[in-house]
C-alpha cells in the first residue's frame, strides 16, 4: 500500500519516515473547569485528515499508529500509587472499529486498566460545525453502567469546547467515580 501522508510505498498506513518527521507528539494542557485538565498530543489541524480516517475502513490502522506515538508513550511514563481505569467516551463503533477504544487500549499498563462499553451517549446529535449554544441545548445524555467508586481517566479523539468531556465527567461522578483528568489525541483550540 502507499503511505497516506507522502504516498511512497509502505508496509504501514503511515510510513516510518512520516511517523518520525511529522507525527512526533507534543503535550498540551488545557483547563476545562477549575483544577480539571485535558491533556492532548496533537493540534487538530495537524492531524485532521488522519483523524477523519475514523470514517474509513482502514482507519483502525491509522489510529493504532497514532495511539502508539502518543497515548502509549504517555502511559509508559505514567505511574500512580494504585491502579486506575481508562474509559473511552462513547466507544460505540461508527463502522468497523471504534477509534476511542483503540486509543484507550493503548494505555494498558501496570497502573492503567482500560474498560470498554461502559459509558454511552444516548443522544448522538452531530456537533461538527455547530456553535456552543447548540451544543449546550443538545446534551449527550451519558449513561454509565461500569464499576462504581473508581478513579478514572477519560479518553476521546478530539476536544473542542470540552462540553462533552465535562458532561461525561459529571455522569461518572454521579456514579461515585472520581475523574482525575482527560486525555485526547488532539485539541481543536491549540
Ligand atoms: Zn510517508
Amino acid at each position: 500500500m502507499r503511505c497516506l501522508t507522502c504516498q511512497s510505498l509502505s508496509m504501514k498506513a503511515i510510513c516510518k519516515d512520516c511517523q518520525e518527521n511529522f507525527l512526533s507528539s507534543s503535550f498540551y494542557k488545557r483547563e476545562l473547569e477549575k483544577d480539571f485538565f485535558v491533556y492532548s498530543f496533537y493540534k487538530f489541524d495537524e492531524v485532521k485528515e488522519l483523524i477523519n480516517t475514523k470514517y474509513q475502513f482502514y482507519g483502525d490502522r491509522v489510529f493504532k499508529i497514532l495511539s502508539t506515538l502518543s497515548l502509549q508513550k504517555f502511559s509508559s511514563n505514567f505511574t500512580f500509587p494504585h491502579k486506575i481505569y481508562a474509559i473511552p467516551i462513547d466507544d460505540h463503533t461508527f463502522h468497523q472499529f471504534s477509534q476511542t477504544a483503540i486509543l484507550t487500549k493503548s494505555l494498558q499498563s501496570k497502573f492503567i486498566k482500560p474498560i470498554f462499553n461502559t459509558l454511552k451517549a444516548t443522544n448522538r446529535v452531530k456537533y461538527a460545525g455547530k456553535d456552543l449554544e447548540f451544543r449546550k441545548k443538545h446534551k449527550r445524555d451519558f449513561v454509565y453502567v461500569g464499576k462504581k467508586d473508581i478513579q478514572v481517566i477519560l479518553i476521546d479523539d478530539l476536544v473542542t469546547t470540552g462540553l462533552t468531556i465535562l458532561e461525561a465527567k459529571e455522569c461518572l461522578e454521579k456514579n461515585g467515580c472520581e475523574v482525575l483528568f482527560a486525555l485526547t489525541l488532539s485539541d481543536a483550540k491549540n
